[in-house]
Parts: structure tokens; sequence; C-alpha cells
């Protein structure tokens, strides 16, 4: 078939060739993996808990087997692998591939080094590039497995409560060779078959895309890999055909949304990070390009706590650009309920943390995923050294299409950010035609400015990136019909928005989210808690500043806070304050306000202790005494109440004023009437 006489049949004729459903038995697809071989044995021990490297390893494996069921929900499976890599795949590439619906991870050498999530698509761990005499055939590695999905175990659907029940299977564990040029070709053909469909019909470069694809078919043989180097050439040639000046620009940006808590508990999320954080830097070990914007200061935390092997790797990465810390706050938080001084401390632990690990606060505020976002935020920002903002989450409005995706947003006090919303409405997107197009066609601004954000990557534990996305991308890097793509960081997106920000459009106001407003009402005990866990912290602040410029030996609890504002901004995350979480997290949010009440009452009871001592005392001819502050900066009349005599309680009305230092104390006296302590 030297010419396409008919676009549906070659159309199909290429489908068919790389088709993983059809022909598997005689195509292309069916030639990605070459012999396989079984591991030498497999073995395994359960626990309930989720316990570090050193503890699992020590303890009794039985043995296990492909096919078999692990659980229930929650659980976590350790298997030892042991493997043996026949001599005669010399010189090739070997993975160790690993199917299974739970979230999994590889350690070799007491270092984590792979996550394996098959909604991620990571299934194997590449064993070598290139088998050589001299490396070790035999090896042991260990898989540390959840039994649990990337979202969870929801019953009936994914938003459901969990199944406590579920189970996971092990449906492959083996040894494969990977067939790289078989790979590469699959990538050219995939792209050139989504350029003739995506493109039309009245597109000549949709016609130019098909010719190749189906001349690449008469060209290669499958069961031939010298006829491969030809075909590949084919493709090459439509791919280096490049764009004029015209065509728009997609940042490609690597990312892996890691929800802190949804529908899994906080603990969980703690290896969730680490299992695609390890796949990221992995990856970038062989892709220099590769970059990857990544939030939420707390789990930084949490990986340099936990995995401290990783940490030091992921800190050469972010030391080199690749690994960008980005958003400067101290989890994604929700972007309404918390007050305005919550949203200043996420910033405050957020920045000082980046400052700190990394030397440097970030360049932009980051919140794709929250449900709405408060006008008061743009000035915030500008207080904590930001001035551009990166969400998408208005995509979803039911009602109202947003007008811009480029734009200032303006706050209540006049301040602007410059913002931009990723136009392909995802903050997962795979690396495909279909995508970047969207991206383009999409785009409100595009006649102001020619550039779009395009975040790449599973998130959730997912992993982030894979190799096939950013192989992809390096097809589309400049090839005419389709819009640029280039790997890019937040920093160098946002630049180039600046330079061409003259003429773009300003909102004003808060930006309202049309959708998920039942998160306002629910879980009401969680919004309750952060209100006076909220008004807690103030006041311990109060009483401790209060208490430290009155007497000099007086200890300001600064550690002691810092860790209760930061329980209290995790729980500030963007499903559990709104309550779009499960009950696992509610009971853990619950926990969290407990402990915040309790060391904030002790405290508090310290500072005012220093404070008062004196005042403290019993009246004479009295054995109780009542003391009343008012941490506020205004004046306020107040009904307390306090136990009476034969323990009954009494109410008494107290006005509680205010003095030069903007502070007073109040004194209750038997006949509930006050005295004033001015100082
Ligand atoms: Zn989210």
């Amino acid at each position: 078939m030297a010419a396409i006489k008919h676009r549906r049949t070659a159309l199909e004729r290429v489908e068919k060739f790389i088709s993983d459903t059809y022909f598997t038995d005689c195509n292309l697809r069916g030639r990605l993996f070459g012999d396989r071989c079984p591991l030498a044995s497999l073995s395994y021990f359960q626990t309930p808990r989720r316990i570090p490297y050193e503890e699992a390893v020590v303890q009794e494996f039985g043995p296990a087997q492909v096919g078999q069921s692990f659980g229930p929900t929650w659980e976590t499976c350790w298997f030892k692998v042991e493997l043996s890599i026949p001599s005669a795949w010399a010189g090739r590439e070997v993975h160790f591939v690993w199917e299974s619906d739970g979230e999994g991870m590889v350690w070799r050498d007491a270092q984590p080094v792979q996550g394996l999530t098959k909604e991620g698509e990571k299934t194997s761990y590449i064993l070598t590039r290139s088998l050589k005499e001299s490396e070790p055939h035999s090896l042991t590695l260990y898989v540390e497995l959840a039994c649990n999905g990337l979202f969870g175990a929801g019953k009936g659907s994914m938003i459901a409560p969990p199944d406590p029940d579920r189970r996971v299977t092990l449906s492959k564990a083996e040894l494969v060779v990977f067939n790289r040029d078989v790979y590469e070709l699959l990538v050219d053909l995939e792209i050139l078959l989504d350029m003739a469909q995506l493109l039309g019909e009245e597109n000549q470069r949709s016609f130019q895309a098909l010719y190749t694809a189906n001349q690449m078919v008469n060209v290669c043989d499958v069961m031939d890999p010298s006829t491969f180097p030809a075909t590949r050439d084919l493709a090459a040639a439509i791919f280096s055909q490049r764009n004029g000046e015209s065509q728009h620009t997609v940042h490609a940006m690597g990312h892996c949304h890691i929800d802190s808590a949804w529908l899994w508990p906080y603990e969980e999320t703690i290896r969730k990070c680490a299992r695609s954080w390890v796949t990221v830097v992995q990856l970038m070990e062989h892709n220099p390009e590769l970059t990857f914007a990544c939030s939420q200061a707390q789990q930084f935390e949490w990986v340099r706590r936990s995995y401290p092997g990783l940490y030091a790797r992921i800190q050469d990465f972010v030391a080199k650009g690749q690994f960008i810390p980005v958003g400067g706050t101290w989890v994604e938080m929700d972007g309404n309920l918390p007050s305005g001084e919550s949203m200043v401390r996420q910033f405050l632990q957020g920045q000082r943390f980046f400052q700190e690990q990394f030397g440097r606060i970030c360049s932009e505020f980051w919140l794709p995923d929250t449900f709405g976002y408060s006008a008061q935020l743009p000035q915030l920002m500008h207080g904590c050294g930001i001035q551009r903002f990166l969400t998408q989450k208005l995509s979803w409005n039911l009602v109202n299409s947003f007008p811009h995706h480029t734009f200032f947003w303006e706050g209540i006090d006049g301040s602007q950010v410059l913002t931009h919303f990723p136009p392909g409405d995802s903050y997962g997107m795979h690396g495909r035609v279909e995508e970047v197009l969207k991206t383009v066609k999409n785009n409100k601004d595009k006649g102001r400015v020619n550039h779009s954000a395009f975040l790449f990557g599973f998130g959730d534990g997912g992993g982030g990136p894979t190799q096939k996305m950013l192989d992809r991308m390096k097809r589309m890097s400049d090839t005419d019909g389709l819009p640029r793509v280039q790997i890019s960081t937040p920093d160098q997106l946002f630049s180039v928005l600046e330079k061409e920000s003259s003429q773009l459009c300003t909102w004003v106001g808060e930006l309202f989210l049309e959708l998920h407003n039942g998160t306002y009402t629910t879980q009401a005990q969680i919004k309750k808690g952060n209100r006076e866990c909220e008004q807690i912290l103030h006041d311990v602040e109060v009483l401790s500043t209060l208490a430290v410029a009155q007497d000099k030996e007086f200890q300001y609890p600064a550690s002691q806070l810092q860790q209760l504002w930061r329980l209290l901004l995790l729980n500030q995350f963007h499903d559990v304050l709104p309550g779009s979480c499960i009950q696992l997290v509610v009971e853990d949010a619950l926990q969290y306000y407990t402990e915040i009440r309790r060391v904030g009452a002790q405290l508090q009871e310290k500072a005012v202790e220093s404070m008062c001592r004196d005042l403290l005392q019993p009246e004479e001819g009295s054995t109780q005494s009542t003391l009343v502050l008012n941490t506020l900066s205004w004046e306020r009349t107040e009904v307390i109440s306090r136990p009476g005599p034969n323990g009954k309680e009494t109410l008494g009305m107290s006005d509680l004023g205010l003095c030069d230092l903007w502070f007073s104390l109040g004194r209750v006296l038997e006949q509930n009437l006050f005295a004033f302590q001015l100082w």
C-alpha cells in the first residue's frame, strides 16, 4: 500500500498496528516486551500499621504468590522479592514488573527507589538499561504494598465511604525484557495518529501525519528490528518541520497534586508523597530537562522526617532548579473559611520553611484545587512576597464560564496579582496531542498573551509524570501544526506573561466557585474546632507577649506555638476544613483540635500566672478568685459565669475596658462587680 486510498482504512490500519487490544500476536505493540522470567522467590508479611523499612525487614516472611489477594483495607503488606536475571539477557533492558490494585513502593538497599501504582501507569521498575556481565544478576528488593487504591477504597463509588473489607490482588510480578526501540516507535505512531485524527480532515498536517504513519507501517517489519531506524526516520522528518513565529507556547511542568488528606488519612499521605516524589527524582536522573512544581511545605516536612535519604535527593534537584517548591503556604488550604490571620500564617509558616530548607521563598501562590478564593488573598500575597497566582478550579463552575485564563486579580485593598488558569482545565495532564490542542483552543486570552501553563502528571500518589509523557512532549516541542510544547518552570511562564501583561483585563473581588457549596455546611465540628482553635492561639500569643514584656524571665512558647499553628494549618487543607473527606480524616482532625485546646489551655495558664500572680490570690475573706482578661483590642461588655457558693453557677456582668496598652485586666468580686487593674 504505497498511497492512501481511503482515509478511514489508513487510520484503522495504523490503529491496529499499535493496538493493545487487537492483533497483539503480530502487531508492533505485541513486541514491546520480550522474554519473561518468574521471580526466584516471593514472600510477605502483613501489618495493620505503617511501619518503617528497618522494622519491616526483620519480620518473619511467609510464602506469597502472584494471583493472591491481600487486605483488608488500610493494612500494609511487605514483600521480599528475590530475583535472578538470566545471563542470556546480556545487553538488554530489564524491568521488574509489578501489577496490583494497591499502592506500592520498591525498596532497594534500604532506600525507597520507585512508586508502583497501576492507576499512575507505573508498573515497572527498571533494573538495568543494558545488562552488563559485571553487574549483579541476583538481588533482593522489598515492595511495601498499601491495601488501598490511589483514591482510597470507596464502596461503590470513589467518594463513597471506604469499604473496610477491600482486598488488593497481586496480578503480576516478574522480570521482562523491555524493547526500547519498539517503545519509541509506538510513541511516534501514537503522536502521528493523534495528529491525523485531531487536526481534522481539512488540515494538511493531518494528511501529512497520516501519510507518514502509513508509510511507517509499510517500512516496519515488527519481527526485524533492523527496519526500525528507517521507520523512525520517517517520523523524525515530520516532527522536525517547525512552526512559524506566531505559534502558541505551552509551558509544560511536571506536577503531582497530592491531597494532604481526602479519601485516605493523613498518615497515608506521607507515603503517597514518598512514592510519588521518589518516582519523580528517579525520572529526573535520566531526564535532566524535567521540571516538577511541588507545593505544600507540610508535605516536604513529612518527607524530611520520614524519608531523609529521599529528602536529600530532592534537595539536590531543588538546587538544580528541577524540583521546584511553589505555593508558599503550609498546605493548599481552603480559600474562604480560615480567618485572615490563619491565611497569613499559612504563608508565614510555608515561606519560612522554604527559606530555611531551600534558601528562597516561593514567588507563586499555587492553589489549583480549592473551592473558591477570598478577595483578601491578593493583599495577603503581596505582604508575603508573592505577586503571581495559579489555579484552575473555576473551570469546574456549574453555571458561568469564567471569562479569563490570564488576568490581574484585584483584592479588597486594590492589590493586584498576575493570575493564570491552565486552560486545559486540569492539573493532571498526560502530555497528549488532544490536551495541548485543547489548551490553546480554550485559552480565552490568547489574543493578548500567547502562552499557557500545562501541568502534567498523575496526582494523589500516582507518582506524577511518566517517561512516556516526556517522550510525547519531546516530539511536540516544535512541530508545525501543533502548539510549541516547552518544558518550563512557573517562573519562566509568569515572566513571559508579565512581559505581555499590559493589555490584560482585571477581575475585582472574590473568585467564587459555583460548585461544592455544601462544603460550607457539612462537618460542623471541624469548622467549630477551627474557629475555636484560631481564637485559642490568638489568646495564647497575646497573653504570652504581654507576659514576656512584663517579665524577662518568662519564656515565650515559640516552638510549642509553631507546632500548634502547624496542626491547625494542616486541618485547613482543602478537603479537611470543608469536610469533603472521609470519616477517618474527620477523626484525626478533631483529635488535632483536642490537642490544640489541651496545650493551648496550658500555655494560657502559664502566661496568666506569670502576669497576674498577685491578682490570682483570693481576696481577703474569700476563698475564691476570678480573673477576667480581655485579649481583644476594644472594650467589651460580657456576661460571665463563675462557680458561686455551694458550687452553684452565678452570672455576672463584666465591663472589660481598654487601656493605653490596648489590654485590660478585670477582676470579678464577690458581689459580681468588677474592678480594673489598669497597667
Ligand atoms: Zn485537591
